[in-house]
Parts: C-alpha cells; structure tokens; sequence
C-alpha cells in the first residue's frame, strides 16, 4: 500500500514524500483511515511502529478539511504526551509533516520558562503537545483556552499513568467541549487503561499493531548472565569488542546512570546520562550528541528514555532489568524501530533471576542467554533478596516514580519535573 491510497492532501503527501518514507507502517496503515473517518480510537502500538505519523498526518488532514476562518486561531487539537522529550519530539513531527500547511503548533512543558509559552498561546496555536504538569498550570493561570479543541489525543498513555497524571487528565478532559474526537495511545492495556478508555473514547475502533505486551518481532533480546560487579566491565568490553557505536544503556536509577556513565567515560567510552534530575538543556545536549555520533553510549532511566526517538538504534542494554516487567517492553522499543533490526542486550546477575521470570512470562517467550566467555557467574553467590513487587503496573505498585515523583500531588517540584 502505498500513501497515495489513504486519501492525504497534496501538502501533507509532499511532506511524507521528503520524509523518503515509501509506504506506511501497519499501523499508519490502520489509523489513518478510520482517523480520517471521524471515528474515535484505541491504539495499542509501541514507540517505533510509525504511531506518531498514525495520528499526526490524518489529524493535520481533518484540519485543514475544516479550516477555520481567518483570525486568530483557537485550539483546535491537543496531544497530551507523558515527559518533555515525547512532546517534543511529537511536536516535531508535527511540524514535519505539517510543513506545507499553514497551521501554527506550539510545545509545552515544565522546566522551561513559562513567558513564551504564554506569548505563543497570546499569538493563536491551532495545535498544542503538552505535558499535563505544565498544561494545568496554563489553565490555573487562565493562559490558555481549551473550550474550542476538537481533537484530543493521548500518546502513551500508559505512562502517563505510571507516571500518576490521571487527575491531571481529568481535570483538563472536564475542560474540553464534549463534541470531539479521541484518541488513545498506549502500549500496554492495563485496568486502569481500559477504564480511562471507557470514559474516554466514543465507540472507539481498536487498533493493535504488536500483539499485546510482546516484545517487538524485530528485536532480537539476549540474556548475558553475570555477576552484579562485573556488569560495568562486561558492557565495556561488549562495546568496545563489538565496535558498537550507538548504545542505549538502562538503569534503575539516577544515580546509577551517572555512575555508570562516569565509569564508561574512565574505560574511554564517551558517555552521558540521561534522567529526571538533569536540566532540560543537559538533556537535550546529551540526547542530540547521542543522535549525531559525539557520545556512544547514552545511559538513561526509564522515565529519561521513555519516547526518545532514535531511528533505527541498533543496541539496548538493560544494565539492570527493571522491575516493572512492562519497562522491559518499553525499552527495548528503543531498537528494531519502523523496519530496522535491533539487539537487546539484558546483563542480569542472580539478584534479577525473578524479575527475569516476570518478563518472560510478560513477553511468552524465553530469552536466549548466552554466557561470555571469562565473565560466567560466580556459582557461590547468592541472590540477595529481591523485593516483591507486583506484575500488574498499578496493582500494589510502589510509588509511581522510580525516578520523578507523583505529578499529581501537584508540588512546585513535580510541576518543573512535567
Ligand atoms: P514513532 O513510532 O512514531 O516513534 O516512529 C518511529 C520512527 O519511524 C520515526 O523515526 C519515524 O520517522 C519513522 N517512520 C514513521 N513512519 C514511517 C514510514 N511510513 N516509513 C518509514 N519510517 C517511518
């Protein structure tokens, strides 16, 4: 099938085209026409399926199929997204694809000064990507006006769980005109999705692109058993030894990601990390020389990595497994994206053995673990305890943020963090 063929204008097609995109992904393939038929949508597609285009290219066609009158624009669109980096890469994605149309779009999020936002929202947005923390406080300052938003689209919507947003939506869906259109990304289904749905979404049309909570086909996943204080040297020699140029390296923490990155750096590994409690420009510095090849390695925590658009990231590596079995899921969505293979690399020591289990029951499949030659774990040691924790995301889960705290405790800290 090629794009042709899904009823696109001229002006969005011409985008598409100098994207050097042939034909659409499965689940653009899907989306867009029941998109473009006004029909409500629940979508189940991981980051790297081409979702972003799913909705962005019939969304700025229903746009420009009912133009407003001249004048300044109300906001017609508004794609909530869970962290900064999402948002700004959708927001991108929006102004690649909407090139050739004259619409006007604007980004919003915390950790950056609040003036301009107020500024473009003063000069007229047809369409806004936000993250709910600073959105609400645009709202609390009466700086923006949603009465008017036709489209409403929840990208990850998962994670904005995770993340504790669900009162924040609450209080900015109360504020939406009721005519509209809903959609509803996500890459996992819990409970607590499907219930957001059900309030949601209008006799909404399912879309599943992955089978549910499968690891995508695409990437291939390894398991290299060893011990807990041999991990640091091990990755250092798979990169080296395997040449690897772009790394995506997982950990559970902030503090674990700066430490690593330290230590790759003294082993001669150009290195950064990447989390909740760097600067908004610390992290658009470290991920745009991730992109373009100064750093080899980006160490990131889940919350950091969630969304990072990186086409075609031939490594992940869960330096640590989490303990959320669908955070697996999530990072090694990270590699193998629209197309292109991926190797995701999980270093476990026996202290992960459980989380290990989760994930496989998770993803129904055994991962092939492979030992390195030199590196076999020490027999004699002992796990030690692993917490108890719960498969289900929101069933007896530890506070939502292993890394950030709770947005919707709505503390002047949590709000920068949005
Ligand atoms: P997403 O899942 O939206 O994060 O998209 C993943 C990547 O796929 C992005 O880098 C897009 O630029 C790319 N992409 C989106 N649609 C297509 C397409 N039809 N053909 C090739 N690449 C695509």
């Amino acid at each position: 099938m090629s794009f042709s063929k899904l009823n696109l204008s001229k002006p969005i097609l011409r985008a598409i085209e100098e994207q050097g995109y042939s034909n659409p992904t499965p689940v653009q393939a899907k989306a867009i026409p029941i998109i473009l038929s006004r029909q409500d949508v629940l979508a189940g597609a991981q980051t790297g399926t081409g979702k972003t285009a799913g909705f962005t290219l019939p969304l700025l066609e229903l746009l420009s199929e009912h133009a407003q009158s001249k004048g300044r624009s109300p906001i017609r669109a508004l794609i909530l997204t869970p962290t900064r980096e999402l948002a700004t890469q959708v927001h991108e994605s929006v102004k690649t694809y909407g090139k050739y149309l004259p619409y006007k779009s604007t980004v919003i999020f915390g950790g950056v000064g609040i003036n301009p936002q107020i500024a473009n929202f003063r000069r007229g947005v047809d369409i806004v990507v936000a993250t709910p923390g600073r959105l609400l406080d645009h709202i609390g300052r009466k700086t923006v006006d949603l009465s008017k938003v036709e489209f409403l689209i929840l990208d990850e919507a998962d994670r904005m769980l995770d993340m504790g947003f669900i009162n924040d939506i609450k209080k900015i869906l109360a504020l939406l005109q009721k005519k509209r259109q809903n959609l509803l990304f996500s890459a996992t289904f819990s409970d607590d999705i499907k219930k957001l749905a059900d309030n949601l979404l209008n006799a909404p049309i399912l879309i599943e692109v992955a089978r549910r909570n499968t690891a995508s086909e695409l990437v291939e996943q390894l398991v290299h058993p060893v011990d807990k204080a041999r991990k640091r040297e091990l990755l250092s020699r798979l990169i080296k030894k395997g040449g690897w140029k772009q790394v995506l390296v997982f950990t559970r923490t902030k503090h674990g990601a700066n430490k690593l990155s330290g230590q790759l750096e003294k082993d001669g590994i150009s290195s950064a990390a990447i989390h909740g409690n760097k600067s908004q420009g610390a992290r658009t510095k470290a991920l745009a020389n991730f992109k373009s090849g100064s750093v080899r390695v980006l160490v990131a925590t889940d919350i950091a990595a969630r969304g990072i658009d990186i086409d075609q990231l031939p490594h992940v590596v869960n330096f640590e497994l989490p303990n959320i079995s669908e955070d697996y899921v999530h990072r090694i969505g990270r590699t193998g994206r629209a197309g292109s293979e991926g190797v995701a690399i999980s270093l476990v020591c026996v202290d992960e053995l459980l989380y290990l289990k989760d994930i496989e029951k998770l993803i129904k499949r055994k991962i092939p673990q492979e030992r390195v030659e030199g590196f076999e774990p020490d027999p004699t040691i002992r796990p030690e305890p692993v917490k108890k924790k719960s498969n289900s995301r929101n069933r007896n889960r530890p506070k939502p943020s292993r890394e950030d705290s709770k947005p919707s405790s709505r503390s002047s800290r949590n709000r920068r963090r949005a």
